[in-house]
């Protein structure tokens, strides 16, 4: 939700690595990504991606929307 208009911004891709999303995986662009979300939410940190940087980043701060559940 931006309320500023007139900045333009991509199109939103893959949360995890910021490759295009795919219809069969999105939010995410592959079963990998999909699955290195999961295993965050599931409190496991072992599989993230080599992509992955320090989350130390402003823009991760606070509570995130949850990924729509598939099952
Ligand atoms: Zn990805």
């Amino acid at each position: 939700m931006s309320a500023s208009d007139g900045a333009k911004k991509p199109a939103p891709g893959c949360p995890i690595c910021g490759k295009p999303r795919e219809e069969a995986y999105k939010p995410f662009c592959s079963k990998r990504c999909a699955d290195v979300d999961l295993s965050r939410w599931l409190g496991g940190r072992y599989a993230i991606p080599a992509t992955e940087e320090d989350e130390g980043d402003g823009a991760s701060s606070g509570p995130r929307e949850a990924p729509p559940r598939t099952h």
